[in-house]
Order: structure tokens, then sequence, then C-alpha cells
């Protein structure tokens, strides 16, 4: 099972866009650049909708049929845990295994000190590919980050073996997450949580270290973008580093969770994997939710109204909506038009406001958040958006497949500049 140097996580939380998903994928083909598709949904995702994880193999699946996709392709289990990842076993091949709850928790002080005694090697200065900068490690940041990482280390391997017990060796590639936490990880700290992953015998394919700066839901990142190339390019040593020293996956890359909308770092994300000849999973969701809702605003009519209405039901219940996405939305509440005023809008300003091209007139970021978290809305309307979805699939396809790989696929791994 391979990954392929570039894959694209993509979430499809109506179960209706993944052919048009797969057309973008196809595109960057192309182009001449193979990007493997991952259709991630979490559980999270699916309690809301009230879907089945078979929903996403099926869908998947058809949209591979009916385009004739001869690539691979995945269903990833998104953030599961030892408490949610059974009902994904059947259908799903990727597995992204969420331990940031873990992290911080101390693991057995015996554990503690015996990794530490086990990478002795690693105290001292550790000279880095495609940088002149090196790491320098002491034996106390060995143990402190032991201290806050090791038991969230040993919970993946628990849930690792919990699904190899199910699903077999090399039936399923694993990925670690560490996003979901409050502190970014420093490279030298993905370094030794390698290493700790090593130790727990998980053939890990990618690792999703949280980044500083803010990598808020479907809009752009918020941070120093210079500090976030230096720090990536870092990452991405680390990983070579841990390919070589500790027998993990010599395909292991990063992926990038949150990564949709990213598009002020997708040049030096590009520029980075280019020069250390590197990999890279972006995952993306909600984004292709918005291009529906884009999609049925750039339809008018009924389909419109019901934009409309979503942004209306949306602002009626905004605290309950965002409660959930707190750490991971900032919506400034006075930038939030009135339902009222929405009502009024036309297609083109509807559109112009929620879709997401930075510095446009019109674009509204607060909006875009809100909608982003939104979509219970649409899930408890069910059949009726469902219908309009179905009745507007060729104006919400073209926004689907042109949000991925012109805004996506194109700057992050074919280096055009958008
Ligand atoms: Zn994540």
């Amino acid at each position: 099972m391979q990954l392929g140097r570039f894959s694209i996580g993509t979430g499809d939380r109506f179960a209706h866009q993944a052919k048009a998903q797969l057309r973008a994928c196809m595109l960057a083909a192309e182009a001449g650049v193979s990007v493997t598709p991952v259709w991630n949904k979490s559980n999270r995702e699916h309690l809301i909708i009230g879907s089945e994880p078979e929903s996403v193999r099926r869908a998947a699946d058809a949209a591979v049929k009916s385009l004739g996709w001869t690539g691979e392709y995945f269903c990833d289990a998104d953030h599961i845990t030892l408490q949610t990842v059974d009902r994904f076993l059947p259908v799903c091949d990727f597995y992204t295994i969420d331990v940031a709850e873990a992290i911080g928790k101390p693991a057995a002080a015996d554990d503690v000190n015996a990794f530490v005694a086990r990478h002795t090697k690693l105290v001292g200065e550790i000279a880095l590919m495609g940088t002149q900068e090196k790491f320098s490690i002491t034996e106390a940041t060995v143990r402190a980050t032991a201290e806050k990482y090791l038991a969230a280390v040993q919970q993946a391997g628990r849930v690792y073996r919990h699904i190899l017990a199910a699903k077999g060796a090399g039936n399923f590639l694993p990925e670690v997450s560490m996003d979901e936490t409050d502190s970014a990880q420093t490279p030298v700290e993905l370094l030794l949580i390698l290493a700790a992953i090593a130790d727990e015998g998980i053939p890990v394919r990618t690792i999703a270290p949280k980044f500083s700066g803010r990598f808020n839901k479907g809009v752009d990142y918020v941070g120093d973008v210079a500090g976030f190339e230096r720090e990536f390019g870092l990452d991405v040593a680390a990983i070579a580093y841990a390919v070589e020293q500790f027998g993990l996956p010599g395909d292991l890359k990063l992926s990038v969770h949150s990564g949709s909308d990213k598009f002020s770092i997708y040049a030096a994300i590009h520029r980075t994997t280019a020069r250390l000849d590197a990999g890279v999973h972006l995952k993306t969701a909600g984004t292709t939710w918005l291009e529906e809702l884009i999609g049925l605003a750039e339809a008018g009519g009924d389909a419109l109204a019901l934009a409309k209405e979503m942004y209306a039901e949306a602002y009626a219940h905004k605290e309950e909506l965002c409660a959930p996405y707190a750490t991971v939305i900032d919506i400034d509440e006075r930038k939030l038009p009135k339902p009222g005023e929405v009502a009024k809008w036309s297609s083109r300003e509807y559109v112009a406001a929620l879709r997401h091209v930075p510095g446009a007139a019109g674009y509204n970021s607060s909006l875009r958040q809100l909608l982003h978290v939104g979509f219970k809305i649409a899930a408890k309307m069910g059949g009726r958006y469902l219908e309009l979805l179905e009745a507007n699939e060729a104006i919400i396809a073209r926004n689907v497949t042109e949000n991925l790989f012109d805004r996506h696929i194109a700057p992050v791994f074919l280096g055009r500049a958008r």
C-alpha cells in the first residue's frame, strides 16, 4: 500500500462530492503530478451528520469506478481513538490515530527512564539534511519530551495494535496525530516523538504535529510565514533522520491537518518539499462543504434561498455550533452580517462573501467560518438539502473541483502561484 509522495485528504460530509474531488486529482495527473486521494471523515462528523463510515467507502468506490481512476486511494478513519475506532475497521484502510488527549499525561517513571537510557545517542549535536542548522539535544530535553509525550505515544501503540489485530499487517496505513492540542511541537520534539513511535513498533506513514501559527477552519493561515517555513523544513529533516536512524518506513511524511485554505503557506510547503525531495499529505475537509453552499448560492432560485436560510440558522445558533470548534475558529461577531441583510443578497453577493479569495471585494472570513461549522444545519435539513445538491450537481461539482485543484493541489503540489 503506497500513499505516494503527495496525497490529499478530502472530506465529503454529505457523501455527494467524491467524483468532483477525484476529478481534481485527475487534473493533477494530467499536469504530470500524482496526488493520491484519501477520503477522511472523523467520528465527530459522523455523529453530527448521522452517517456511517461505510457511506464514505461506498462514495469513494463509486467515484473511482465511475471515473476509471486506476491509482491508489484510501478511506481515512480520521481522529479515531480506542473508544471510537471499531466501527471504522470494516471499511477504512487509513487510520489517523489521535493521541492529543494523552499529551502531558505522565508515563510510568520506569518507562521514561528506559527511553532516556535507550536514546543517549541523540544527546549532543545532530546534523540535519538540507540545512546548516543542527539540533542541540541535552539529556534534560530527552527527559522532558518523554515526560510530555511518551504516554501519548504509548497510547498510539495500543490503538495501532488494536487495528493491527483486526486488519492484519500491510492492510492499512497508520498516521499519528497530535495537532488538536494547545502548543505546537518543536522539530526536536518531533524527532524524539518519532523515536518513541519507532520504539512502540508503529510503522507510521504520516505524522501530524501541531505547527506554529493558527490553522483555523476553512480560512487562511495566521502567523509568521517565514517562521513556519523554517519549522516545516526542520520537521522534514527530523523525519529524514528518523527514517534512517530509527528504521521507520521510508515514505514517512508530514500530514498537515486543517490544511485547507492555508494559502499563504502553500508556496513554503511546495518549496520545502521540492528542496528536500520530501512528500506531504494535505488534509482538507470542510472546504468542500462550503463549495456545496457556494454552488447552491450561485445556482440562484430555491438553492440560493436555502443557502440564505442556512446562514440565518447558523447565525441563530452560533454559540452551540461554534462551541466544539472554539480553539480552531476566530469569528469576529461584529463582522457577521445580520440574516435580514443576507436575505437581500444576490447570488453574486453571497458567493463573493463565502468563496475564499483573500482580498477579494466582499470576502468575509467570519461568515465563512460560521458556515464552516454550520454543517449540522444542513444535516438537520436532511432530504431537502440533499435534493438541492442533486438538482444542482453540475454547478456544485465545478466549484468543488476548482477549489481543490486551483486553490489547493496546484499551489501545494505543482508549485503554481495563485
Ligand atoms: Zn487534525
